[in-house]
This record gives structure tokens, sequence and C-alpha cells, in this order.
């Protein structure tokens, strides 16, 4: 993440003076044409990410890096991605750290795979389509690059029939029924372990929630995070008359161990 000039190969977001956002691949030959005139990437190769060129007529754009954020409302998509706010939520409540092992499903056009990824987990994906997998697969290349691609493993598998891996330390579930998935996790995660489910509808947590309290995981809670920006010159201090006001709820429970005389472990408050 060191200071180091674009690239040809790499991607910019070209932002021009009424904020307006575009994502554009560098090449030595390319050129970015916008209604205000025509950037020649030369302009921008060798240069410091944040600096400002003209176009043709004048108009100002200024090249910075996308961040993950940036790149997953922008990238390729086959289905719905997971919103940053919830992504970097997810993060936490799976506390997802280098060399944790995450089972992902359904893992559509990857957005929570690069999450998990980039904050350097061991990511096992199972996904139905085959082209949804694909997709995801380029864009954690394309974003993230070899080493995280090398730590990313996807197949065509129906979660719902069971899970393959072992001694998983996470699991964390973005498909319409995650309480199937409930009596898989009990078998593939250690004691311990974390699920976290993302479900647009508040009947799927709550089924999801009733899945676990019949299971061997504790500690359960489902959350949602709501983000409202706000409005800021001079003395207009106010909050955007607009938000995302909906995205999806966030159930977490933990895999409790075995207890002594193999009784069922005692419920604990959530
Ligand atoms: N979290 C993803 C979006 C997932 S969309 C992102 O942020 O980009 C839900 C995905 O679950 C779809 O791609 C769908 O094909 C997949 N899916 C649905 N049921 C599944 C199942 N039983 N097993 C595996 N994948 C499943």
């Amino acid at each position: 993440m060191s200071r180091r000039p674009l690239e040809a190969g790499e991607r910019v977001l070209l932002v021009d003076s009424k904020g307006r956002q575009y994502l554009v691949t560098l090449t030595e030959t390319g050129r970015f044409h916008s209604h205000a005139g025509i950037v020649e990437h030369t302009q921008l190769l060798g240069q410091d990410e944040g600096v400002t060129v003209r176009a043709g007529t004048g108009a100002r754009y200024t090249a910075v890096r996308p961040t993950l954020a940036d790149f997953v409302l922008r990238m390729p998509r086959e289905a719905q991605v997971i919103y940053p706010k919830d992504l970097g939520a997810i993060l936490l409540l799976a506390d997802v750290a280098p060399g944790t092992r995450v089972l992902e499903a359904g893992v559509g056009s990857g957005a929570l795979s690069l999450a998990l990824l980039r904050a350097g987990a061991e990511v096992v994906g199972y996904e139905l389509r085959p082209d949804f997998a694909a997709r995801a697969v380029a864009n954690v290349s394309d974003f993230l690059g070899d080493e995280a691609a090398g730590r990313y493993r996807v197949e065509q598998h129906d979660v719902y029939g069971g899970i393959d891996e072992v001694d998983l330390d996470r699991i964390v579930l973005d498909l319409p029924e995650p309480w199937q998935v409930v009596k898989h996790a009990e078998g593939a995660l250690r004691p311990g372990g974390i699920l976290v489910a993302y479900t647009p509808s508040i009947l799927q947590a709550a089924q999801l929630r009733e899945a676990l309290a019949a299971s061997d995981f504790e500690l359960a809670q489902t959350v949602e995070h709501l983000t409202r920006g706000w409005y800021l010159e001079g003395q207009a201090v106010r909050p955007d008359h607009r938000m995302v006001a909906h995205t999806g709820f966030l159930t977490s429970a933990r895999l409790l161990g075995p207890v002594p005389g193999g009784l069922k472990a005692p419920r604990l408050p959530s």
C-alpha cells in the first residue's frame, strides 16, 4: 500500500468537479471520453494518485485508486451484492483475521468474498451457479490479485446438502434459507466457531433464530446497521434527504463445545 505511481493495467476512479465518478482501467494508449472532452491515460501514467488533470475542454478530473467499497459498488455483478456498510459489520461480527478459515455460501458476485479475503481469511465458497462462481473468482483476481486468489476456492455446491470442510473457524451465509445450514454448520465448525447470516427479510432472521435455538449454537444476536449521510455546507447542516434505509439483517451465533456428561450446553443469555 506504499506510495507508487499509477501504472498501465491498474484501475483508477476519475472524479469530476460535480463529484461524478468513473472507474477506468489505465492503458498506454487509452483515452477516457467524457461529455467534457478527452483525458489521455498518458496524462495519468507515472503520476501519484490524487493527481488532477484537464480534459480537452478544460474540465478537471482527479484520479484516485478505488477503495474496496468503490470497486464493490461498480464491479460486474451477476447477483445483488452486500453493501459496504454491511460488509464492514460482517467482518467484525465474524471476527475475521489473517489466516481465519471461512466457508462462504452463496458466493454471488463475490463482494463478501472480497471483504473476507482483504481481511486475510482463507475462503472456501459454495455457489450453485457456475457462471456466478466464475464472476466472483474474476472479480477477486481483478481487484485483489494473485496472493488473495490463492486463498480463495469456489465450488459448485449446494450448501443445503452438506458441508465437506471440517474445523472451520467461521461460516458466513447470504442465501435464501440459512436455517437449512445450521445442522451442517454444527459438524463443520470447530467449537467456538462463529456463524453469521445476512438476510434481507426479518422473517428469514426469525426462522434462522428458531433453528439456532434448537441447536448447539448460543450467544445468538440479530442486528441491522443504518448509515445516514449528512449534508454539510456552510449553515446548511442536516441529514441527507435520502438514504439506503434497508439492506438486510445480520444474525450471528457461536458454536459451543461438548458439555461434561454429554448433556446439552446450558442456555446462555443472548
Ligand atoms: N454475498 C454475495 C451475494 C450472494 S447472492 C455478494 O456479496 O456478492 C446469493 C447467492 O446464493 C446466489 O449467487 C445463489 O446462486 C446462491 N445460492 C442460493 N442457494 C444456495 C445454496 N443452497 N448453496 C449454495 N449457493 C446458493
